[in-house]
């Protein structure tokens, strides 16, 4: 997460930047797109008081940055962790923008984020700060405006509160309101693994593009929130080889490679620390972990993990990233001249909203799919982004990266020509 930067370091969103500028100098963008694309379109601060379980009333700072809207609704997760800052939700709400644009759904970007720490806070008093959180957005919400969904610290139950109290708002059970919420309440099949199983059909996909198997294939994955397990969960049912895992707390490395299944258990079930698991080999700092031997390394933890001061210890061939800006703009030429293949952010973990996409689109049709229905439109979905990214970076001879955001930003920049802005 964003911390505070040091002088010669580039803040989140300073990073997210870099990237635009490179990619809309390349794709020729109008200067007055470009000053207008730059910006977010609103960005709101709140002020949230909530009744702790000691009796004593707390505040906290939450933010809901709204990007853009010019493809369609705001759309982009909720935060909630102790170093959440407004620098970090813009920059998290212009790569929504970016990567919806990307997997071409119908939606613009926002990001949401609350000041805490989750892990220190009993279930009613989360309740009562994203009831209230809520509450106070509620007019810059809905179906049509701007559509939540989970990020780092929420998750389907505090989806289920946003749903019930805009609701309550409006008088009207609107599920659509947002997504990523229980199968019962709405949710779509499949949501809960998308951005995991989207990072392996982007694995996939790189490995045929570099004529790689999966057969012997070793994976390091940072991260064992939703991203991270469910992605190491999904590949190793693929038939990879997950030699690299890691928690908030540490990391492990075995190149006999983990039974995934047992570590979810172990972690989720047993509620034990990832680093205790049997028999699990080499432990190790969390970031460590990203420096192993490899074929490929997935960071699907935080931002600003990899950077221009340890982007020549990466040892992999393939660099998908789950997570949201993990590699520092600095880093990207380092990983460049290591000719490491990069599956960019915008791409790999795009999964997760397409799915939130289905979500939306079932809730205002009141009609849901099977499970084997949203993979297959997730497949579809992927690899045609997939194949159109790696086609851009070919004809353009830029790297993946710039070309999803130069794919993106085109993309946006037609709708909004079309468009006119508004006097
Ligand atoms: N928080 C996820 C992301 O960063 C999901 C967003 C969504 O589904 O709207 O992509």
């Amino acid at each position: 997460m964003s911390h505070p930067p040091a002088p010669e370091e580039l803040s989140v969103y300073q990073n997210a930047e870099a990237r635009f500028e490179v990619a809309a100098r390349k794709l020729g963008l109008e200067e007055g797109l470009y000053r207008y694309l730059k910006h977010p379109s609103k960005e709101i601060t709140l002020y949230i008081p909530v009744g702790m379980d000691n009796g004593q009333l707390e505040v906290f700072t939450g933010y809901r940055v709204l990007h853009s809207t010019v493809r369609g609704p705001g759309k982009g997760g909720i935060r909630f962790a102790p170093d959440v800052s407004l620098d970090e939700v813009r920059a998290l709400a212009t790569w929504m923008t970016w990567k919806c644009a990307v997997v071409n759904i119908p939606f613009g970007g926002a990001k949401g984020g609350i000041i805490c720490d989750p892990r220190k806070m009993s279930k009613n008093e989360l309740e009562r700060l994203t009831r209230r959180y809520t509450a106070e957005l509620a007019d810059w919400l809905g179906p049509e405006k701007d559509v939540p969904a989970p990020d780092v610290g929420t998750n389907e139950q505090t989806m289920a509160w946003i749903m019930d109290t805009y609701s309550m708002h409006i008088h009207q059970a609107t599920t659509a309101v947002v997504t990523g919420k229980p199968i019962e309440l709405g949710g779509s099949r499949g949501r809960k693994e998308a951005t995991g199983r989207g990072v392996l059909m982007c694995c996939n996909k790189a490995l045929t593009k570099l004529g790689m198997r999966i057969a012997g294939c070793r994976v390091v994955v940072q991260g064992f929130g939703n991203v991270g397990s469910m992605a190491a969960k999904l590949m190793h049912e693929a038939g990879y080889k997950i030699v690299g895992l890691s928690d908030i707390a540490g990391g492990l490395y075995n190149e006999k490679g983990f039974d995934v299944p047992q570590v979810i258990d172990w972690v989720y079930i047993q509620k034990k620390p990832l680093q205790d698991f049997p028999g699990g080999g080499t432990k190790m700092s969390a970031r460590d972990v990203l420096f192993q031997p490899c074929d490929i390394v997935i960071p699907a933890a935080i931002e600003n993990q990899i950077t221009e001061k340890n982007a020549h210890q990466v040892q992999a061939r393939i660099l998908c990233e789950g997570a949201n800006g993990p590699t520092t703009s600095k880093a990207d030429a380092i990983i460049d001249g290591k000719g490491i293949f990069i599956v960019p952010d915008i791409l790999g973990n795009a999964g997760g909203v397409t799915v939130s996409y289905f979500e939306w689109v079932q809730d205002r049709q009141g009609f849901f799919w099977r499970e084997s229905e949203v993979n297959e439109r997730l497949q579809d979905v992927m690899d045609g982004s997939f194949d159109a990214v790696v086609r851009y970076a070919e004809m353009h001879k830029v790297n993946n990266r710039i070309a999803a955001y130069m794919l993106a930003i085109d993309r946006v920049a037609i709708a909004l020509r079309l468009r006119g802005i508004y006097a």
